[in-house]
């Protein structure tokens, strides 16, 4: 479902040489998957999602998702194929003068759907993340955990084939990241969407991944079902 072949990455610096935060990354992911990078900080993990959805576009190197090379598409299809690639993030990123609804919204306002049909998937994905009950409220009057939900919602209206989680429990306490990780799952699961994660946190490893590659200066050193990474000697 996502294959990356020899990724470099360098960063152009204004008065310095460039950093080099990716070195000859390779990784493959099955559809249906849950697969978990983790990484101290300033591995490259953030770097290495973003350049899935070419939100960093590689220095060399493929990207291909759902068998498509991303690298070698326009503006214009790259910004169709994004639409089935979602995304969220640490500190949520939502709209906020805009209410629950309509953060969930925007994506289907963006794909110019009818406005019945926006409204009918608006309240799917409300009642998929337990925010219902939450919808004409904005996102300062939501707790961290219903804040990611509305993120989750967003990144799912367009019904993607890949969810890309970048560190997206590390801002909550544990208890809300348990509740996140097994919507997360529940979402995996029902929907067959593939999830790429990011994370320091060795427990969200053990807690919803397949697989697990572990991140060191720009590369992968290691790769394997969580138990061969992390069990065996
Ligand atoms: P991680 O997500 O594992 O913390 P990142 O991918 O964010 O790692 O960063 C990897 C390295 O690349 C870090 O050393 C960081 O300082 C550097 N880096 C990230 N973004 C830029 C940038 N825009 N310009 C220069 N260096 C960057
Ligand atoms: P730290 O342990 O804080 O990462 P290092 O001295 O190991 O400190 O690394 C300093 C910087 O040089 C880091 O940002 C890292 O990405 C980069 N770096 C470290 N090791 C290598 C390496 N083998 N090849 C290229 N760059 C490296």
């Amino acid at each position: 479902m996502i294959e990356l072949i020899d990724i470099e990455k360098a960063y152009i610096r204004k008065k310095a040489e460039p950093f080099v935060a990716l070195r000859g990354v390779n990784l493959k992911l099955e559809k249906g998957e849950i697969f978990g990078v983790i990484g101290r900080s300033g591995a490259g993990k953030s770097t290495l999602l973003r350049s899935i959805n070419l939100l960093e576009r590689p220095t060399s190197g493929t990207v291909i998702v759902g068998g498509v090379d991303l690298t070698a598409l326009g503006e214009k299809e790259l910004q169709e194929k994004r639409k089935k690639i979602g995304m969220i993030f640490q500190h949520f990123n939502l709209l906020s003068t805009a209410t629950v609804r309509d953060n969930i919204a925007f994506p289907l306002k963006i794909s110019k759907l009818s406005s019945k049909a926006i409204k009918e998937r608006v309240d799917e994905l409300l009642e998929l993340v337990g925010l219902t009950a939450q919808q004409h409220q904005y996102p300062s009057q939501l707790s961290g955990g219903q804040k990611q939900r509305v993120g989750i919602a967003r990144a799912l209206a367009n019904d993607p084939e890949v969810l890309l989680c970048d560190e997206a429990t590390s801002a909550l306490d544990p208890q809300t990241t348990d509740s996140i990780l097994s919507l997360l799952k529940d979402i995996n699961r029902k929907m067959g969407i593939t999830i790429l994660l990011i994370t320091h946190e060795m427990a969200v490893i053990r807690s919803i991944c397949d697989r697990v590659a572990v991140m060191e200066h720009g590369q992968i050193v290691e790769s394997g079902t969580v138990l061969d990474v992390f069990l065996n000697p």
